[in-house]
């Protein structure tokens, strides 16, 4: 350990300074900014194509904290696009991500969750920032609504086949899921994994600059994308007059 890569970030014998030497030039990052992040308490619900790669991107980065929600377990079929689970199969997917974010970085807290956001039992309170890495709209309103009622800002994403959409929600300044989401459940849409790789990098992307400076490019905003042709459109996000989760803002 050379007490000089120790700024006050990470652990000593984590790689310190030399870990996060390409990222701490970066104009939004600096080492104010990489304390932040080891001081951040962030949620990733959901570890599939989405959180798989979003909490490998946090961990990397160095975000202090990373709780990992998911009730299933890795199967056969999520390896097109779920590519840290390759010799986990059969594994609890939450255990297994918490294994591997491990190796990526032994600087971060890592704290598995195997159960569903709905049971989950969390002290909303210590979050700075949910991800919704989920995969049913069920599940989202729920974790919608918890970080809503704590004022814990959600980026939202999903995919779909080759399309894909960001949106990042601010509790009391923006709209919400629930504002534009559909009730219901989609099972077993298929998924074009590069598409989730590209989503799942926006999503963390938006995360770390929620940490980083509050209020990011897709903040009330929908980004929506498709490999198909490449495609790139934000379209702006309005509350819902209606909105029950909203009007408790
Ligand atoms: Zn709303």
């Amino acid at each position: 350990m050379n007490g000089q890569d120790y700024h006050g970030y990470g652990t000593p014998g984590g790689g310190g300074h030399a870990r996060y030497s390409r990222q701490l030039p970066l104009s939004m990052m600096g080492e104010a900014g990489q304390r932040r992040l080891a001081e951040s308490k962030v949620l990733v619900v959901g570890l599939g194509g989405l959180g798989s790669v979003v909490g490998s991107y946090l961990a990397a980065a160095g975000v202090g904290h990373i709780t990992l929600v998911d009730d299933d377990v890795v199967e056969m079929s999520n390896l097109n696009r779920q590519f840290i689970y390759g010799d986990s199969v059969g594994r609890q997917k939450a255990l297994a991500a918490a294994a591997f974010l491990a190796k990526v970085n032994p600087e971060v807290k890592l704290e598995p969750v195997a159960h569903p956001i709905q049971d989950a039992l969390l002290d909303w309170t210590l979050y700075d920032l949910a991800f919704d890495c989920l995969d049913n709209n069920e599940s989202r309103l729920a974790l919608n609504e918890a970080c809503r009622d704590a004022g814990v800002p959600l980026v939202h994403a999903g995919v779909d086949a080759t399309r894909g959409q960001v949106f990042t929600s601010i509790p009391g300044v923006t709209a919400c899921l629930r504002c534009m989401l559909p009730k219901g459940r989609q099972d077993r849409i298929p998924v074009f994994g590069p598409a989730a790789g590209v989503v799942a990098s926006i999503q963390a992307s938006e995360g770390i600059r929620v940490l980083l400076e509050r209020f990011p490019p897709l903040t009330g905003k929908m980004l929506l994308i498709d490999l198909a042709d490449y495609s790139f459109e934000t379209v702006e996000m309005e509350r819902a007059e209606a909105c029950p989760v909203c009007q408790r803002d």
